[in-house]
């Protein structure tokens, strides 16, 4: 039985921070789409040429595109314990070829973690967040800045603020995940999925809340069987 988990929540609400980490805790693999449409434009592919003008306009890739990729990826042998998706699925039509996807292996979701923060903190994390080169790792300038101005702790590469949390991109995704990925929240509520996490707490304390959650405590995690 593979241990299946979504992400969903509003873009810069720590996501993509709180995925890696639980990541590490479960030592399940994470997948955040996002990441997979800016290593293939950065390694200038096919798939990244047609995500490009997407993700430059803050709107969603086609359905079609991003589920072919997901479900290509999921395919990898480090996704057969099960995978932590951060990005996806994004609106019902690809929370449904999700369900699809999972039954197929003979798995289904075991949670949704919804992070929740208000509009200012929102906003406030997306201007600050700075992203490495090499591997996208995340940093903010006031929360979590690196040791060395401009450059990655972990792999020295050149820190970048992403185009897409320019003010004015901001905004659209904002209005994009309004529209499309929200009512995913009240989709998977009904079923009885959804568990919902403060995300404006410091990222140790969120981290702690979401193990809580999944009933995961850190101390006694090494005997948990996943
Ligand atoms: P993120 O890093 O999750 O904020 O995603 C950055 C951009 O990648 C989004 O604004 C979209 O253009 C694109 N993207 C990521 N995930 C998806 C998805 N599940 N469906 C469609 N587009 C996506």
């Amino acid at each position: 039985m593979s241990v299946n988990i979504v992400f969903l929540g509003p873009p810069g609400v720590g996501k993509g921070t709180q995925a890696h980490l639980l990541a590490k805790s479960l030592g399940i693999h994470h997948l955040a789409t996002g990441d997979l449409f800016r290593e293939e434009i950065k390694n200038q592919t096919e798939l990244g040429r047609k995500a490009k003008n997407y993700l430059d306009q803050g709107v969603l890739v086609s359905d079609e595109v991003t589920v072919a990729m997901v479900r290509e990826r999921l395919q990898g042998d480090q996704y057969q314990k099960g995978v932590i998706l951060d990005g996806f699925p994004r609106n019902r039509d690809q929370a449904a070829a999700l369900d699809g996807i999972l039954a197929q292996r003979g798995n289904a979701l075991r949670a949704v973690l919804f992070v929740k923060a208000s509009p200012q903190v929102i906003i406030e994390r997306l201007s600050g967040r700075r992203v490495c080169r090499a591997a996208g790792h995340n940093y903010h300038l006031l929360y979590s800045p690196p040791r060395v101005e401009g450059k990655c702790d972990i792999d020295g590469s050149e820190l970048y603020q992403r185009d897409d949390d320019r003010p004015e991109v901001i905004a659209r995704r904002i209005e994009v995940y309004r529209e499309s990925t929200s009512p995913l929240i009240e989709h998977y509520r009904q079923r009885g999925l959804l568990v919902e996490i403060d995300g404006e707490q410091p990222i140790p304390v969120v981290q702690e809340k979401i193990l809580e959650a999944l009933a995961i405590s850190v101390n006694d995690f090494p005997k948990v069987q996943v």
